[in-house]
């Protein structure tokens, strides 16, 4: 496998930037040589994601609601659209915010990439297949989405802004690119942001029970973080449309998952079940064939690995 493709940016903008995902992307952009710009309400967000960040020359915050206001006055010629909140816990508690900010937010950023004549990317989620009937996942499948379910706020939203990036391109020829991820995990996660790595590994490192859903035999597969940004920023660099899913194939069972995290923190935990929540997916599996293909990316981190550097970062932290 060759590296994946890259591009050099003068300026992006990320909203979301000072969320997990967004913050690493700054990060890996800023190494990259491009000046970056975080639009940011810290809704779901943390100042200490980026704190890092803002000495670095070339990085600079701009706190807003990207429902109501894009405030970018400079030229860019990339629009990363990772603003929104994204944990089932975050999105059941902030709904409304969910739908305004994956539909209203994604108009403001694609107007920003219109108006700038820069390259648009959305962060879509593997969510827009719900609990699917195939699997793996590729992207040609529709998905089975309840669209009155609890989790619809986000899934829906996800579906919408994919309609609506298609949409702009074809009505404005605006440079638009679909990212579908699959569960990202890695350092600055919170450890009660209810997904199920900072949980475990929140609660292995307490010496508390780990809680697994259901009997624990659905499955996600789980991407290090270093590897999504890598599989984003090729996906921005190529030129492609999408969707494009950017996910770690290597699927593991809930019940797995909690075992390699108590074996892997030496924990003395146990496992408890509690109650699966409504419309959970059963499976979750991307097909990359066409990131590998188009992109000549695919994730290079093992789960173990990345489990490892991810409970080193939750010990020296506190998941703080
Ligand atoms: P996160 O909650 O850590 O980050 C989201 C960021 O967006 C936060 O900093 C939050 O404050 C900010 N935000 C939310 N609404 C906003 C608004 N209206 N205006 C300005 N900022 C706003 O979540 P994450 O895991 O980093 O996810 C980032 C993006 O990637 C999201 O769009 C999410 O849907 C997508 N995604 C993530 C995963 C994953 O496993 N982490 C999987 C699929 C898709």
């Amino acid at each position: 496998m060759t590296s994946a493709i890259s591009r050099t940016w003068e300026h992006a903008v990320v909203t979301g930037g000072a969320g997990f995902v967004g913050s690493h992307l700054c990060a890996a952009l800023l190494d990259a040589g491009a000046a970056v710009t975080c639009v940011d309400d810290f809704s779901t967000g943390r100042p200490e994601n980026i704190t890092a960040l803002l000495d670095r020359p070339g990085f600079t915050l701009v706190q807003a609601d990207v429902a109501e206001e894009l405030p970018v006055h400079r030229p860019c010629d990339l629009v990363l659209h990772f603003a929104s909140p994204a944990s089932p816990a975050d999105y059941l508690r902030l709904p409304l915010h969910t739908m305004e900010t994956g539909s209203l937010g994604t108009r403001n950023a694609l107007r920003l990439a219109q108006a700038a004549e820069a390259r648009f990317v959305l962060a879509s989620t593997s969510e827009v297949y719900g609990d699917p009937q195939q699997n793996p996942q590729d992207e040609r499948y529709w998905g089975n989405v309840n669209p009155i379910g609890p989790r619809s706020v986000y899934d829906e939203a996800k579906r919408f802004g994919e309609a609506l990036t298609t949409a702009h391109a074809q009505a404005h020829g605006t440079d638009t690119c679909i990212v579908r991820l699959f569960n990202t995990y890695g350092p600055r996660m919170r450890g009660h942001d209810g997904r199920a790595v900072p949980t475990f590994v929140r609660q292995a490192l307490a010496g508390e029970p780990l809680t697994v859903t259901g009997d624990g035999r659905q499955t996600r597969s789980l991407c290090y973080v270093d590897d999504t940004v890598t599989g984003i920023l090729a996906a921005a660099a190529h030129g492609m449309r999408g969707p494009v899913n950017i996910g770690n194939p290597g699927e593991i069972t809930m019940l797995d998952l909690a075992r390699l995290v108590v074996e892997l923190t030496g924990s003395a935990s146990e496992i408890r079940y509690i109650e699966r929540p409504v419309d959970d997916p059963a499976v979750r599996c991307p097909d990359i064939t066409l990131a590998r293909d188009k992109l000549g990316w695919e994730p290079r981190v093992g789960a173990e690995e990345g489990l490892r550097r991810t409970i080193a970062w939750f010990r020296a932290t506190s998941g703080n």
